[in-house]
């Protein structure tokens, strides 16, 4: 191993100006990490364009042709080289901004030169700003593979003449080299069962492809190979954790738990919910740490869960917290946990930002001599003043707000840290919830409770509004309640802030008191205000909700029937499914309409469609990945998924599953790679431990 960690700038035709450009731009600083930089395009090298026939667009294309005249162009600052090309059907113009001076004198005039590159169109006529160039007959010779390699790049490697050329070249001097790089990572029986390539023919294959065929199996062997170890350090760092981190052992479930269970739920759980408690009560009960990641559908029902869970903290006389990410959610969990909880003797307790000092004080003692069996909060919670006499279980809603490290603060207040269960209804398909949270076990609620009719979903234009309002007014004869949700999002507040207003008072023209109360919401009234609001709606003492998103998680007023989303074009599909989760939590039919302008992007439309034709929380989650890619989504920014180098999490999840599950299969059968043939394995993770990427990015 040792060569491949050499570093960049001693390969043949780099030094150290190039080496220092290749580090900060591209993050290759050894042998290794360029042999490990792949393409992320291909084009096929036998196919040319003749001018006449260009796509009129600005793909990236081959030419064949000679430059017939070479002139500078003045333009605002400096000038511009451009090279007439020309090839038997027509003509077009080459352009230099920078740099000519060393290219002027390598181009050749009337000579056959293979050339690729951007078009660029303007008023119908084709340009390309600095193409790749080479002569036919050194392109001839030149011809190792039948595709021609894309590797990423960025404008300023381009600016400093590190071209696509200079990388093919870079890629090139490695390969010649051969030795150790190519030696084997993966046993033999793993290559056969899955049928995969040799590693040294995937390497040569993947930046000299061949044929399509070879190209696609070198591609699925190294993406393989990538999975498969990052698998392999994820479940082994799990590993390690639970043997490692001691956690206290609930032992009991007594009387706190089974007479709630008895006499106290309101409603026979799901089978979902039954497995998970299941799975929380053996964890608790393990004698080791809990990390737990808590998947489900909105209105799928994890507070139930969590509220039984801390029931057996309380039987093993811990206390346990439970946090929410905005200060209304905080009060609901404590009203319904509360009333819930009525008549079985436990305290609970609520703190959020705004509960008063000469209340503070009281709580705290109360919480350091373990009067409060629960506390409900917001992030108050993890301020430094709030101790517990005996926390044993912290449970976070809706993580996707929380950093870790603002889990970890809440460990270091014992010795051994309380059990930890993290509540998300931002569902990610399973797979991909592997890779990102691999240190955090998984519990999924896949199942709504009983008797949920789905919502019905529609898409409306701005023209249909007067309709859209009568059907409001259906509804509130019925009894039932609606909610108008307006986008606000930072960069443009204000204006965000207006529509919201202006949006209140056209309702309140349409819907005049007495016969009809109107509620308003929105992030910048005080938080009594905001509490007051939520309560005249809940209590159903107005039936119309005009807020902004500050209503998007976990609101639960079970008789809002209608859920309008106004511009609904501008929210991400997750933030559409959580809004539209407010509705459809009673018995009678919901209702969701998305109101739009008439002007809609693709992205913007097919996001809708998605909405209007599934209900489902993971098919959306799919839907929203494939439209944004794995980079937005919460969480991944921590994660090793972004690092990959050639697998990508959802296009590649069925190789993605195979490596996981073998992964396991591995590790469970042979824990410490004793055997035989995992020593292939042992050698090449001891290797991965210096490539400081992947750890990182994990934990
Ligand atoms: P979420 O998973 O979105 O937090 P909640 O815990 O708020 O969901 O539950 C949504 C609604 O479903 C609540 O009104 C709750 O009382 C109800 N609910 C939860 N579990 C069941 C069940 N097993 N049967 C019937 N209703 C249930
Ligand atoms: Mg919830």
């Amino acid at each position: 191993m040792g060569e491949m960690q050499t570093g960049i700038e001693y390969l043949k035709g780099v030094g150290p100006e190039r080496a220092r450009l290749l580090k900060e731009e591209l993050n290759i600083r050894t042998f290794e990490d360029l042999l490990h930089f792949f393409p992320n395009r291909y084009i096929d090298r036998s196919q040319f364009y003749p001018i006449n026939q260009l796509p009129q667009n600005n793909s990236e294309v081959q030419i064949k042709g000679k430059i017939t005249q070479i002139e500078y162009v003045s333009q605002k600052r400096g000038k511009r080289m451009v090279a007439q090309f020309e090839d038997a059907t027509g003509a077009m113009e080459l352009v230099w901004f920078r740099g000519y001076q060393w290219i002027r004198e390598s181009l050749k005039l009337n000579q056959p030169y293979v050339i690729f590159g951007r078009l660029n169109w303007f008023k119908g006529k084709a340009s390309m700003p600095h193409p790749e160039m080479e002569l036919e007959e050194n392109f001839q010779k030149g011809v190792k593979a039948a595709f021609y390699p894309i590797y990423p790049s960025t404008e300023k490697l381009i600016n400093k003449g590190i071209s696509q050329r200079v990388i093919q070249k870079l890629v090139a001097h490695l390969i010649e080299r051969g030795g150790t790089p190519f030696s084997e990572t993966l046993p033999p029986y793993l290559l056969d069962h899955y049928k995969l390539i040799a590693k040294e023919k995937a390497l040569k294959e993947v930046h000299y492809p061949t044929t399509q065929y070879d190209l696609s199996r070198a591609q699925a062997r190294l993406k393989f190979e990538e999975f498969f170890y990052l698998q392999m350090q994820l479940i082994l760092k799990n590993l390690q954790r639970k043997k490692k981190i001691k956690g206290f052992t609930f032992s009991e479930v007594g009387s706190a738990f089974h007479t709630f269970f008895k006499e106290h739920l309101p409603f026979p759980l799901t089978q979902a919910q039954k497995r998970v408690v299941k799975e929380i009560r053996m964890d608790l009960g393990s004698g080791r740490q809990m990390n737990r990641l808590l998947q489900g559908d909105v209105g799928s029902g994890k507070t139930i869960v969590a509220l039984l869970s801390m029931l057996i903290a309380i039987d093993n006389q811990f206390q346990a917290c439970l946090v929410a990410p905005t200060e209304i959610l905080a009060q609901q969990h404590y009203q319904s946990l509360s009333s819930l909880l009525h008549g079985t003797g436990v305290q609970i307790a609520l703190l959020t930002g705004s509960t008063k000092a000469k209340e503070r004080k009281p709580l705290f003692e109360a919480l350091e001599t373990g009067t409060f069996n629960i506390l409900i909060g917001t992030h108050a919670v993890f301020e430094e003043k709030v101790q517990f006499k005996n926390l044993g279980l912290a449970i976070i809603d809706e993580q996707h707000r929380f950093g870790v490290a603002q889990r970890a603060k809440l460990w270091a207040k014992n010795e051994i840290p309380p059990h930890v269960l993290v509540m998300t209804a931002t569902p990610i398909p399973r797979t991909l919830a592997m890779s990102i949270y691999g240190d955090l076990d998984l519990s999924v609620i896949d199942e709504l409770p009983p008797g949920r009719k789905p919502v019905k979903t529609s898409h409306r234009f701005e023209s249909k509004r007067l309709a859209v309002f009568a059907f409001i007014k259906e509804q509130i004869q019925e009894g039932r309640q609606v909610y108008v949700v307006y986008p606000l999002i930072q960069e443009s507040e204000k204006l965000d802030y207006k529509d919201l207003m202006d949006g209140y008072e056209s309702i309140t023209r349409s819907f005049p008191p007495p016969q009809y109360q109107v509620s308003i919401l929105h992030g910048q009234m005080k938080s009594e205000d905001k509490a007051y609001e939520m309560e005249r709606f809940a209590e159903g003492k107005t039936q119309i909700m005009v807020a902004t998103t500050v209503i998007e998680v976990g609101v639960n007023v079970p008789n809002a029937s209608v859920m309008i989303i106004e511009s609904a074009e501008r929210f991400g599909l997750s933030q559409l499914h959580q809004l539209r989760g407010r509705v459809g939590r009673g018995a009678s039919q919901s209702y969701c309409i998305l109101m739009s302008g008439s002007k809609l992007s693709e992205e913007g439309k097919t996001r809708l469609q998605t909405m209007v034709n599934s209900s489902d929380g993971f098919e959306i989650a799919e839907a929203d990945l494939r439209l944004r890619g794995p980079g937005n989504l919460m969480g991944t920014q921590q994660s090793g998924v972004l690092q990959l180098k050639i697998a990508d999490v959802i296009k590649d999840s069925t190789l993605l599953k195979a490596a996981r599950d073998t992964a396991q299969q591995i590790l469970k059968q042979d824990p410490e790679l004793k055997q035989a043939e995992h020593q292939i394995i042992k050698r090449t993770l001891a290797a991965l431990r210096f490539d400081s990427n992947i750890w990182n990015f994990i934990s």
